[in-house]
């Protein structure tokens, strides 16, 4: 069905460190380079978070997108060391593992079938972006 998305821009700056303990040091340091380093490093992530449009979309009408992003993303993950973080307790803080985490957060948060995508900016070159299951199991055969 044709339809219209907007596209909404969230930024929270954060800590990480990628390292797995399923690995030993050196295969760390060898698959994870620079990112590995015990003291963590920094990023100024920004989150875009896309949805279906209702059609005249004013400003009002995105006001609870904002108030949830901004309840359940940014101010869970913005200052904070994300290896902290609970679900990361058994998960590298790599950019594909957040934004299908913070995907999850916002699936059960607005109305179903209204969140289309997520996308996180990590670094100038790296996106990554989670349309969730539902999309990979309908697809062009439904
Ligand atoms: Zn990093």
């Amino acid at each position: 069905m044709p339809h219209v998305s907007i596209t909404r821009r969230y930024r929270f700056c954060a800590a990480h460190r990628l390292n797995t303990e399923h690995l030993t040091p050196e295969a760390n340091r060898a698959v994870f380079g620079k990112c590995n380093n015990p003291n963590g490093h920094g990023h100024n992530y920004v989150v875009l978070v896309t949805v279906k449009s209702g059609g005249s979309q004013e400003a009002r009408d995105l006001e609870p997108l904002d108030r949830v992003v901004n309840e359940a993303i940014v101010r869970r993950f913005d200052h904070q060391d994300l290896n902290r973080d609970p679900e990361f307790a058994e998960l590298t803080t790599t950019g594909e593992n957040l934004v299908k985490l913070i995907w999850d957060l916002l699936e059960s948060r607005v109305p179903a079938g209204c969140l289309e995508k997520v996308g996180v900016v990590e670094t100038r070159d790296n996106y990554f972006e989670y349309a969730g299951s539902a999309q990979d199991a309908g697809g062009l055969r439904g």
